[in-house]
């Protein structure tokens, strides 16, 4: 069987050269779908392995006087399950990054390795006097290289591995937030959620490459926690963080968020973190996953560098703005406008 080679989204690449030549674009329509632009491989091998991860992990340990490295659990197939900490003072406001519950949604780590990199070193620094900053990258460690009990050879992506959204045993992690059967899930709650006194939380996913708001193609999307069972003031605070991210993407000029269409489950992290510890939420999904079965779900590589970036933003603006208070006073009255996504032709996600 020859490699099928995922077609490139032209789009994205004209987003990420500003404003200026995306007006310069007939508008895209929704019937106008990836491929658009000719071919292009996605290659995996660009992307950190687990141990590249947890090298870098461990050189910004040895070099970073503000953070401290904690192993919280270790997966299916025994890779220890890393929690990156910049803890001043434990009574200041905490905020939990966390990525790829699904293995292959991994451009939000390799966006949250750059932001712990600079977070205790550069002009970042004086915001961890006033704030906590918890970063769990790779819940999913065999998910991410494709070391898991089942078949990945349909997967599209070329390169040295496969990523799946699953465990090494098949188990969608973010729905086993109640029954918490898997140790990636455990590790997290246990060693995490429990352990620590947590206000905010972000939960960052990939979803379908095909998602679209106002006839473009979004850069992400972000959901609130929608459990009934939520209190009102852990949706109130979930809907400020929403309203600091919403912002300052939207604010570079090629960010494009729509609203998710989520679940209300409790078993979702998005939901399930708010109702059992009254963690404020925000699931933001980025654009086009890593690798797949289906092409559709895949974004070529061009698109990388904006959504890495995408996500270096949100996690930059969002310790700012706890650390500095002004997310007391986000505006969240944009949710009110803020155009669902359509999703064609259907979307994983979440
Ligand atoms: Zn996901």
């Amino acid at each position: 069987m020859t490699k099928k080679k995922i077609l490139s989204i032209s789009l994205t690449g004209l987003m990420a050269l500003g404003a200026v030549n995306v007006m310069a674009q007939p508008a895209l329509a929704v019937g106008n779908g990836p491929g658009y632009g000719g071919n292009e491989t996605v290659n995996t091998s660009i992307l950190h392995t687990y141990s590249d991860l947890v090298d870098e992990l461990k050189t910004q340990d040895a070099k970073q006087e503000a953070m401290k490295l904690e192993v919280i659990g270790k997966t299916v197939k025994g890779r220890d399950i890393h929690l990156a900490k910049f803890i001043s003072n434990p009574a200041n406001p905490t905020i939990l990054f966390l990525t790829q519950q699904h293995g292959n949604e991994q451009l939000t780590t390799e966006g949250a390795l750059e932001f712990i990199k600079h977070l205790g070193t550069g002009k970042l620094n004086s915001v961890l006097d006033k704030v906590n900053v918890l970063v769990i990258p790779m819940l999913n460690a065999d998910g991410a290289m494709g070391d898991v009990n089942f078949p990945l050879d349909q997967y599209a992506a070329d390169g040295g591995r496969h990523l799946t959204r699953y465990n090494a045993v098949g188990v969608d992690l973010n729905r086993d937030h109640v029954d918490k059967a898997q140790p990636e899930t455990q590790a997290l709650h246990n060693n995490v959620f429990k352990k620590y006194d947590i206000d905010y939380m972000i939960d960052l996913h990939h979803q379908g490459a095909e998602q679209q708001i106002n006839g473009k193609y979004v850069s992400g999307s972000i959901l609130y926690p929608t459990n009934p069972n939520v209190k009102a003031d852990v949706l109130e605070r979930s809907k400020k963080l929403g309203a600091v991210v919403y912002q300052n993407v939207d604010r570079t000029g090629w960010g494009h968020l729509g609203k998710y269409v989520g679940g209300s489950e409790e078993r979702i992290g998005r939901n399930g973190a708010a109702v059992q510890y009254g963690i404020s939420t925000l699931l933001f999904e980025m654009r086009g996953m890593s690798d797949h079965e289906r092409e559709d779900y895949v974004l070529g590589q061009k698109s990388n560098g904006y959504l890495i970036k995408q996500t270096i933003t949100t996690l930059e603006s969002t310790v700012r703005s706890i650390a500095d208070g002004s997310i007391e006073k986000a505006d969240t009255s944009f949710w009110d406008t803020l155009p669902e996504q359509s999703v064609r032709p259907s979307g994983e996600g979440e």
